[in-house]
């Protein structure tokens, strides 16, 4: 798991304390640790491939969730889409 507990935005640049970020990176954990991740081919998603980028949306899910439960406790706004 990758974590840098002093990135203050997410990779596409909108504003995320790390502790937010620490909660999603956990949730990715969750998922690999039941198996859950789809491989992906992250040069085809680059490219545009429609159903590459749908399989990080769906690796995606968990991470959002268990973010958003942390975000609903700091009193933050949902994040809503991985891809915004
Ligand atoms: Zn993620």
């Amino acid at each position: 798991m990758y974590y840098d507990p002093d990135m203050q935005e997410t990779p596409s640049g909108d504003v995320r304390t790390p502790r937010v970020g620490l909660a999603h990176e956990t949730g990715h954990l969750e998922d690999y640790m039941n198996g859950n991740v789809i491989p992906v081919d992250r040069e085809k998603a680059k490219a545009g491939n429609k159903f590459e980028i749908y399989k990080i949306k769906l690796n995606e899910q968990n991470a959002m969730e268990v973010e958003n439960i942390i975000r609903g406790i700091l009193n933050y706004e949902n994040r809503r889409d991985y891809f915004k």
